[in-house]
């Protein structure tokens, strides 16, 4: 089986590195990766900058979601994995300047604990008040999707919105809380609103089952009679001790460098009665990254797998299937850009305890938040380094991706200055280094119907046997569902492959 791999992100390279474990187990199978920049890892991206590791695109990934730590052992570089510094963790909401600590019980967007609630100066008195007779809701049946502003503003009021799931999830997505659909992207909160109505009891009771369900396992792997401490908590991130870029050279060194091809963009895809014909070529109009072009090349497959952004998928898929790249263009995208300082510490005042924190957009500011790198993750940065990196852009300032690095960064500098106070970071604080990183249209939005959306297109897909998706538009943002899906697009192919013909 010959397979195309268009786009060499962290989905196409996983679908790759499946394709090349086939080839060394035996079977019969050629793939090439092509990618239109000169590098692979895609919004993976980092660099060790006078012995700080500066990641430009993701800085860790989830540890519950186990694709990238299991990819990372595959490949023998677990020993690399590294945990969030937990203990120090703490997120702050900006509220007219001032930096509000989450209160304590958060899950999910939703207070679980009456006290901190109660106390916290992020929420004004009705919110509380509102929050306290949220337990009285009785069960909603949902036959519809909606936004998760909607669903947050219903059960917590428009306060809860604008300080916790806006920027929350502008962290998370870079999107909009009134854009992204409640039902992809907290379905257990909608859930929850069937069985209770109200989501505190609803996450209440699901933390009960939880610790349960800890206990019982547990108890089960230690016989009673031995008095043990209970499994050591999971840090909530894993990063790349040496950045991501660890783990994209470690997938890199495993595929069959004839394989590559870095700076080839795919220009069109056609499909002929037994595969595909692909053409690559140097865009007429550099502007774009993908269209029709002036194809140079083109070569034969029997397979492809799609691991571009949804809407370079969509547009090369035009002439094949216009329903499909239709559906597929429809998907929403943000783009972020982020800024790495790196400070002297006797420079600054003593930073607040914690990660960082997040700016919502009723703020009226450009930075969405800011991560205490240095505190995050220990021993990433060397002694007396302070390492701060601020995110921009997002659906509701597009703007900023056009503004001159100059500018974003006296913006940058500025906003610190107003928010952490001038005694902390004086604007007149130089940084040894300053690095901005664009990235347009990198971050897919699960907008309202997404779900609706994902069953046309696996329809259409379904009509296109020898064709796969991956990539962060479809079932997952983060870096391990992308891995997730890049393998399992490649083992479908194989099986499919490889099943006898009847
Ligand atoms: C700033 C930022 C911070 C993030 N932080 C986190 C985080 O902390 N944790 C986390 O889990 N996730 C995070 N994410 C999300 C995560 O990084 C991405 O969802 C994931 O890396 C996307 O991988 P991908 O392979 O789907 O797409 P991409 O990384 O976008 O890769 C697609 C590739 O396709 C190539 N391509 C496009 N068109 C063509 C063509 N015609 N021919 C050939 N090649 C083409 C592109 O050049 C690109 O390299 C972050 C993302 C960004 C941008």
């Amino acid at each position: 089986m010959r397979t195309a791999i268009i786009g060499g992100g962290i989905a196409g390279l996983a679908a790759a590195y499946e394709l090349e474990q086939a080839r060394r187990a035996g079977q019969k199978v050629e793939y090439t990766l092509y990618e239109s920049r000169h590098r692979l890892g895609g919004s993976l991206s980092s660099e060790v900058v006078d012995g700080a590791v500066l990641e430009r695109g993701p800085d860790s990934f989830l540890t519950e979601k186990p694709a990238a730590a299991e990819l990372c052992r595959e490949l023998g570089i677990g020993a690399e994995l590294t945990p969030s510094n937990d203990a120090d963790r703490k997120t702050y909401i900006v509220v007219r300047n001032r930096l509000i600590p989450l209160p304590d019980g958060l899950m999910f967007l939703i207070p679980t604990k009456l006290i901190p609630t109660a106390l916290t100066r992020l929420f004004s008195l009705p919110t509380k008040i509102r929050m306290g007779l949220e337990l009285l809701l009785p069960p909603r049946p949902s036959s519809q999707d909606e936004s998760v502003a909607a669903l947050v503003e219903r059960h917590f009021g428009r306060e809860t919105v604008d300080r916790l799931a806006d920027p929350l999830l502008s962290g998370i997505f870079g999107g909009d809380s009134a854009q992204l659909s409640a039902r992809t992207v907290l379905p257990r909160l909608v859930e929850m609103e069937e069985e209770y109505g109200s989501l505190t009891r609803g996450m209440l009771a699901a933390h009960r089952k939880m610790r349960a369900r800890i206990k019982a396992a547990a108890r089960t792997a230690r016989p009673a009679n031995v008095k043990g401490s209970a499994p050591a908590a999971r840090s909530i991130f894993t990063a790349m001790r040496g950045g991501m870029n660890q783990l994209v050279d470690a997938l890199t060194a495993r595929l069959d460098p004839a394989s590559v091809r870095l700076s080839t963009p795919v220009s069109g895809l056609e499909k002929t009665t037994d595969g595909w014909k692909i053409a690559t070529g140097v865009p007429t109009d550099r502007s774009l990254s993908v269209g029709w072009m002036a194809g140079n090349k083109t070569e034969f497959y029997d397979a492809v797998i799609l691991a571009t952004p949804a809407w370079a998928a969509g547009e090369l898929l035009g002439p094949v299937d216009p329903q499909l790249a239709g559906e597929l263009r429809g998907i929403p995208y943000s783009s972020s850009i982020t800024v790495n300082l790196i400070y002297d510490e006797d420079q600054l005042g003593r930073l607040p305890d914690g990660f960082g924190f997040l700016v919502p957009v009723v703020e009226g500011r450009s930075m969405l938040a800011c991560t205490f790198v240095h505190r995050k993750f220990l021993g990433r940065t060397p002694h007396g380094k302070v390492v701060l990196r601020a995110f921009l852009g997002g659906m509701k300032n597009e703007a900023l991706m056009a503004a001159p690095d100059e500018a974003l960064l006296a913006t940058v500098r500025r906003e610190l200055s107003e928010i952490l106070g001038e005694k902390i970071l004086p604007q007149s604080a130089q940084p040894e280094y300053a690095q901005v990183s664009r990235w347009p249209r990198a971050m897919a939005q699960y907008a309202v119907g997404h779900q609706e959306r994902m069953q046309r297109i696996h329809a259409r897909v379904a009509s296109l046997p020898s064709l796969r998706l991956a990539g962060n538009a479809y079932d997952g943002i983060g870096i391990p569902d992308c891995i997730r899906l890049g393998r399992q697009a490649a083992r479908e192919l194989l099986a499919a492959s490889f099943q006898p013909t009847p």
